[in-house]
This record gives structure tokens, sequence and C-alpha cells, in this order.
């Protein structure tokens, strides 16, 4: 199995990570928007890194945009699997894209006009409201703490970030001949004893986490009780071992 960090990789957005399994099947974790990164933004939320109809399963983490904001170019590059995720990530979701769409056919509106005005070809938005609409339909329910099939040897169980409504770890055992590999890729973590979400759920011990910059630091305890951890926010991801 190869992992590779195609977002949330010296930046905080644009969370994507690509599990090639040995089989050539592919599992993309997260599907999200760049946002806040000036002239490049719009170019990296242009080019995935990856051929989308090649992805044959997504499992989304949550709903904040910088997480599930690709999802509609997914879909409309060619994508045509399941979009796992839990009952309230679809709810959310389905209405945070349908907003998203209409930010971005506004803000392509504006951007023509002064386009025009210089003499220069339109551009098209990122994506349109019907476009979100179709990509919203990929989005498969599963529930917390209960494991299920991802694809042929490979299996998740969604644990509960205590971040927003919905969100998730997503724990992942992947068999392949006969070697199994446990994973847990963090999402975004929420905190302890908050007065309306539950706190972080424990989860499986796992042996090679996945996170963000921000996660690796708010992470530090939870990494130190496990074998090897992966920062996907580093210059480089640095696999490293338990010191106790
Ligand atoms: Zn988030």
């Amino acid at each position: 199995m190869k992992i590779a960090f195609h977002g949330a990789a010296r930046t905080v957005t644009g969370s994507k990570h690509l599990l090639t399994l040995k089989n050539g099947k592919k599992i993309l974790l997260d599907c999200g928007m760049f946002q806040g990164l000036g002239k490049e933004t719009d170019l990296l939320n242009r080019n995935f890194g990856f051929e989308p109809k090649e992805v044959d399963v997504m499992i989304l983490s949550h709903a904040h945009i910088d997480h599930s904001g690709l999802i509609p170019r997914l879909v409309s590059g060619g994508f045509t699997g399941r979009i796992f995720c839990t009952p309230a990530t679809k709810d959310l979701t389905t209405v945070l894209l349908e907003d998203s769409a209409e930010i971005q056919e506004d803000d392509i509106r504006y951007t023509n006009k002064r386009r025009a005005a210089e003499g220069l070809p339109y551009l098209k938005p990122l994506y349109t409201i019907e476009e979100a609409k179709k990509a919203t339909t990929h989005l498969t329910e599963r529930h917390y703490n209960e494991w299920f099939e991802v694809t042929d040897g490979v299996k998740a169980m969604y644990t509960d970030a205590g971040h927003i409504i919905g969100s998730a770890c997503v724990n992942i055992i992947v068999n392949e001949n006969g070697k199994e590999t446990r994973l847990t890729f963090s999402g975004d973590g929420g905190r302890y004893r908050d007065a309306i979400l539950k706190s972080p759920d424990t989860f499986p011990r796992q042996i090679i986490f996945f996170l963000n910059q921000l996660m690796a630091t708010a992470c530090m305890m939870i990494i130190q009780q496990h074998q090897i951890c992966c920062y996907a926010g580093l210059k480089k991801p640095v696999f490293k071992k338990r010191e106790s």
C-alpha cells in the first residue's frame, strides 16, 4: 500500500490523502478545498494531482469545506464510487456544498466581468450548484463505532472526533497478501469537555496516524501512546517510532 498526500501538507487546508493498494484499488480520504493561499489557491483547486476517475471509493472525515469542498469536482472529473460519511456529515455536507457552489458561481461572475473589460476569456466556476447536487448523491451513511467494508480487503470504522457535528476519525484495516496494516486518519479533532459536542472518542490501537499540522501538535499525547505516526503537515511526511 502506498499513501500520497495531495493536500493538508505544509498547510492545513485541501485535505486529500490517496491510498493505493497492491491490487491497484485507490481509496481517497477527504477531498478538501484549498483556502486562503492567494493566487495559488485556484490553481491548486483545479488540479488534483491524480485522476478522479481512477479513484474507486472515498471516505470523508467531516463536512468542513477544507475536507469536502472539492467533492463536486471529483465527481465531475469522472469519480463514480461511494463516498462514505456519518449521517450528520451527509446532511451538513449537502448544505455546505450547495452553498459553496453558489459562492463559486458568484465569484466567477464578478471575475468574468473584470476579465471581459480587459478582453480576457471567461473562466468557469470550480463547480456549479447542479454539480454539487449531483455529487451529494454519492454520500453513503455509516454510523460511528461500526466496522464497514470499504473495498475488498479493507474495512473502516468511524469514531467521534468531537470537532463538529458528525465529525470522525477514520480507523482503517487493510489486508494485503495476508498482512494486516492498521491506520487512523485523524481528520480534525475537537476539545475535551466542550459545552455542546461530545469529547473525542477513543479509537482502536493503530500503527500509522496521519494528521495535518495543527492536529499533529494537538495530538502529541495520543501519538506518544502508539508505535508510529506520520505527520502529513510537515514538509516531508515523517514517520516516528514510539519512544517508550
Ligand atoms: Zn474541520
